[in-house]
């Protein structure tokens, strides 16, 4: 209107304030989720270079409405604003856990891993290494087995509490993964400071690395760089024939992606994935 004028503030423009409602609908109805515990892990396959399954990446789900799953990608960023990243966190741990124990249980799984991923908020949360210890603990799973996601945002903060704080989770047996390598802004002193077992390439980069000269020197760098500081490396979103080839003709150790298997529940893994496991 003619009224509102260059000097006239709004706070919201009318954009902002329905996104700011969308924000609160969807805090609200997280709340309610997390109260009625309807959520769901889906569990993505990792191969090593033989084909042989060595683990899962356990990824949260949000059923709704009409067999609808809300992504992940537009649930976690509201519940890490909220903080409830911090109470799903924990249902999380305690859930993966609880399979661990139930693989671990069985001849034909005991050596699988999973890897659950952390927000920079719940690690950094004063009682983070009791509730992984209590989860462990809980369920009477074997520490190693269990592999911890963190994101270059996770070190963001104090360098030397995380340092310590995976220490002395890494002491207890647990490991260390470092996902989505590359995209963030940590230099490589801090990598070389982290206490990581495993280096996760990007799946941006691995989409791109057969059509772009520049993704395809961050995969080799990343590669060589993992094979110097003796850390395990993982290549996330490993859609094609072509990509698999590449990174393991690069000497690539281990595989995630639509090539070798979607997240799932568990009950619906085609039952080749746990056959090839190494036992
Ligand atoms: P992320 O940790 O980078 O997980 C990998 C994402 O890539 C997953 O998306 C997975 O389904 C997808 N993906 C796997 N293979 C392929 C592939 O070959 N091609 C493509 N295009 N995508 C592939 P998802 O399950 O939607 O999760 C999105 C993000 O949400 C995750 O990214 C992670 O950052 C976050 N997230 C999921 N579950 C949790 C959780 O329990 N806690 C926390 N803190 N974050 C979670
Ligand atoms: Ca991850
Ligand atoms: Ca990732
Ligand atoms: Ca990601």
């Amino acid at each position: 209107a003619k009224e509102e004028g260059r000097n006239t503030t709004r706070f919201f423009s009318p954009q902002m304030q329905a996104r700011v409602q969308a924000h609160a609908e969807m805090e609200a109805a997280l709340r309610q989720a997390l109260d009625e515990g309807v959520f769901q892990l889906f569990y993505q396959p990792q191969f090593c270079r033989d084909g042989k399954l060595v683990g899962a990446e356990a990824l949260a789900r949000w059923p709704v409405e009409g067999g609808r799953m809300v992504s992940p990608a537009d649930f976690i960023p509201v519940a890490e604003d909220t903080g409830l990243i911090v109470p799903l966190g924990g249902w999380v741990l305690d859930t993966a856990c609880r399979q661990l124990a139930a693989w671990q249980a069985q001849p034909g799984t005991r050596t699988l891993s999973l890897a659950v991923n952390v927000s920079a908020r719940q690690f950094h949360q004063p009682d983070f290494v009791l509730q992984v210890t209590s989860a462990m603990q809980r369920h009477g799973i074997m520490p190693s087995a269990l592999k911890l996601e963190l994101t270059e945002s996770v070190i963001l903060g104090d360098i030397d509490e995380t340092v310590a704080r995976m220490a002395q989770l890494r002491t207890l047996g647990v490991r260390f993964s470092l996902d989505d390598f590359g995209t963030g802004y940590s230099s490589l002193s801090y990598l070389r400071r982290l206490p990581l077992d495993q280096i996760k390439i990007d799946q941006s980069f691995v989409r791109d690395m057969l059509d772009n000269a520049g993704s395809e020197t961050i995969v080799l760098a990343i590669l060589g760089m993992s094979r110097s500081l003796g850390l395990e490396v993982i290549a996330e979103g490993v859609e094609t024939e072509a990509q698999h080839a590449f990174l393991l003709e690069h000497g690539c150790q281990r595989f995630q992606g639509y090539l070798l298997g979607k997240p799932l529940p568990l009950a619906a893994w085609p039952a080749h994935w746990l056959d090839s496991c190494a036992g």
